[in-house]
């Protein structure tokens, strides 16, 4: 017989941070640059724990070239060609990790099998329509909060993968025990991103896509092929300019998160984390 977990999960949307007694007079005092040695490769890194998907639209070299400037790193699509890479791979080094998962038990599966830092999510991303398409899925907050868990464990780390919509969506990732956070949707729309600006209706968009999305499948596969159906969505989002400034405003707010509960530094971010469940985030009277 099917068995029903009735426990309540939760996701970025139903929680808060509580605030905490802080020492920190100011958001510069927060360091947000993060040092890991993973478990089996034993490789060291260093840097702030932000990554871009591994996406066509955002997953570009020109997109890794300005998050390095600020010591966070980019999942490389996989769409680029051989002499593409071999013109960008000289000074640019890569990371390898394993997933999606969002259970306890595969996370010790993984890391057991030798990879060191496992993805976590199913469904929450902003162009996935996973969910829809297959009813699997589980909200991320809970997803991350049980996966790190696991992960930490066997001193392993973990990558909460989708779900952010905004720079304090990034900071629950984190508080929840993220050890880094990987975001397509918030980056898509600006510069350093794949696609052309087109105009409609008087406002400047960009084409924003899943992997698994018609668009994605038709320009690298061909199309869809009839065993699967497509589990992502194509949108258009507003133009948004250079990424820097988004950059900025996503480590601004998560140097704000880390005054607000007293963490000096962005690793003790989990520790001082305390969620209240909420029934609304903020004011609606301007929405
Ligand atoms: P976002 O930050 O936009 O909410 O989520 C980004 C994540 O969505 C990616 O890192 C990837 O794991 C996931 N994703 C990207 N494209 C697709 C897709 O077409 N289908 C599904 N199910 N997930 C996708």
């Amino acid at each position: 017989m099917p068995r029903v977990d009735a426990d309540l999960k939760l996701d970025f949307k139903d929680v808060l941070l509580r605030p905490k007694r802080s020492s920190l007079k100011s958001r510069s005092e927060v360091d947000l640059t993060c040092t890991f040695t993973f478990r089996n490769s034993k490789q060291t890194y260093t840097g702030i724990p932000i990554i871009v998907a591994n996406m066509d639209t955002v997953g570009t070299f020109e997109m890794a070239v300005v998050m390095a400037k600020h010591a966070m790193f980019t999942a490389i699509h996989k769409h680029y060609s051989l002499e593409e890479w071999k013109l960008f791979a000289a000074n640019h080094p890569e990371c390898l990790e394993a997933g999606n998962v969002v259970t306890g038990e595969m996370v010790e599966e993984l890391i057991l099998s030798g990879a060191d830092i496992i993805k976590v999510g199913i469904g929450p991303g902003s162009v996935c329509t996973t969910r829809i398409k297959t009813g699997v899925g589980y909200p991320q907050l809970s997803a991350v909060i049980e996966c790190a868990d696991s992960a930490h464990g066997l001193k392993g780390h973990i990558i909460s993968d989708g779900g952010c919509s905004c720079p304090g969506d990034v900071a629950k990732a984190f508080g929840a025990g993220a050890d880094f956070v990987m975001l397509g949707g918030m980056f898509a729309g600006h510069d350093q991103c794949a696609g052309e600006i087109m105009e409609k209706n008087g406002k400047k968009v960009k084409l924003f896509y899943g992997m698994s999305s018609d668009t994605a499948m038709k320009k690298h596969a061909g199309g869809v092929a009839e065993y699967r159906a497509s589990e992502g969505r194509t949108v258009e989002v507003p133009y948004r300019g250079d990424v820097e400034l988004t950059i900025l405003d996503i480590l601004g707010g998560l140097r704000s998160t880390c005054t607000y509960v007293g963490a000096a530094k962005l690793k003790e971010l989990s520790r001082r984390t305390t969620f209240i469940r909420v029934t609304q985030q903020h004011s609606q009277v301007f929405s």
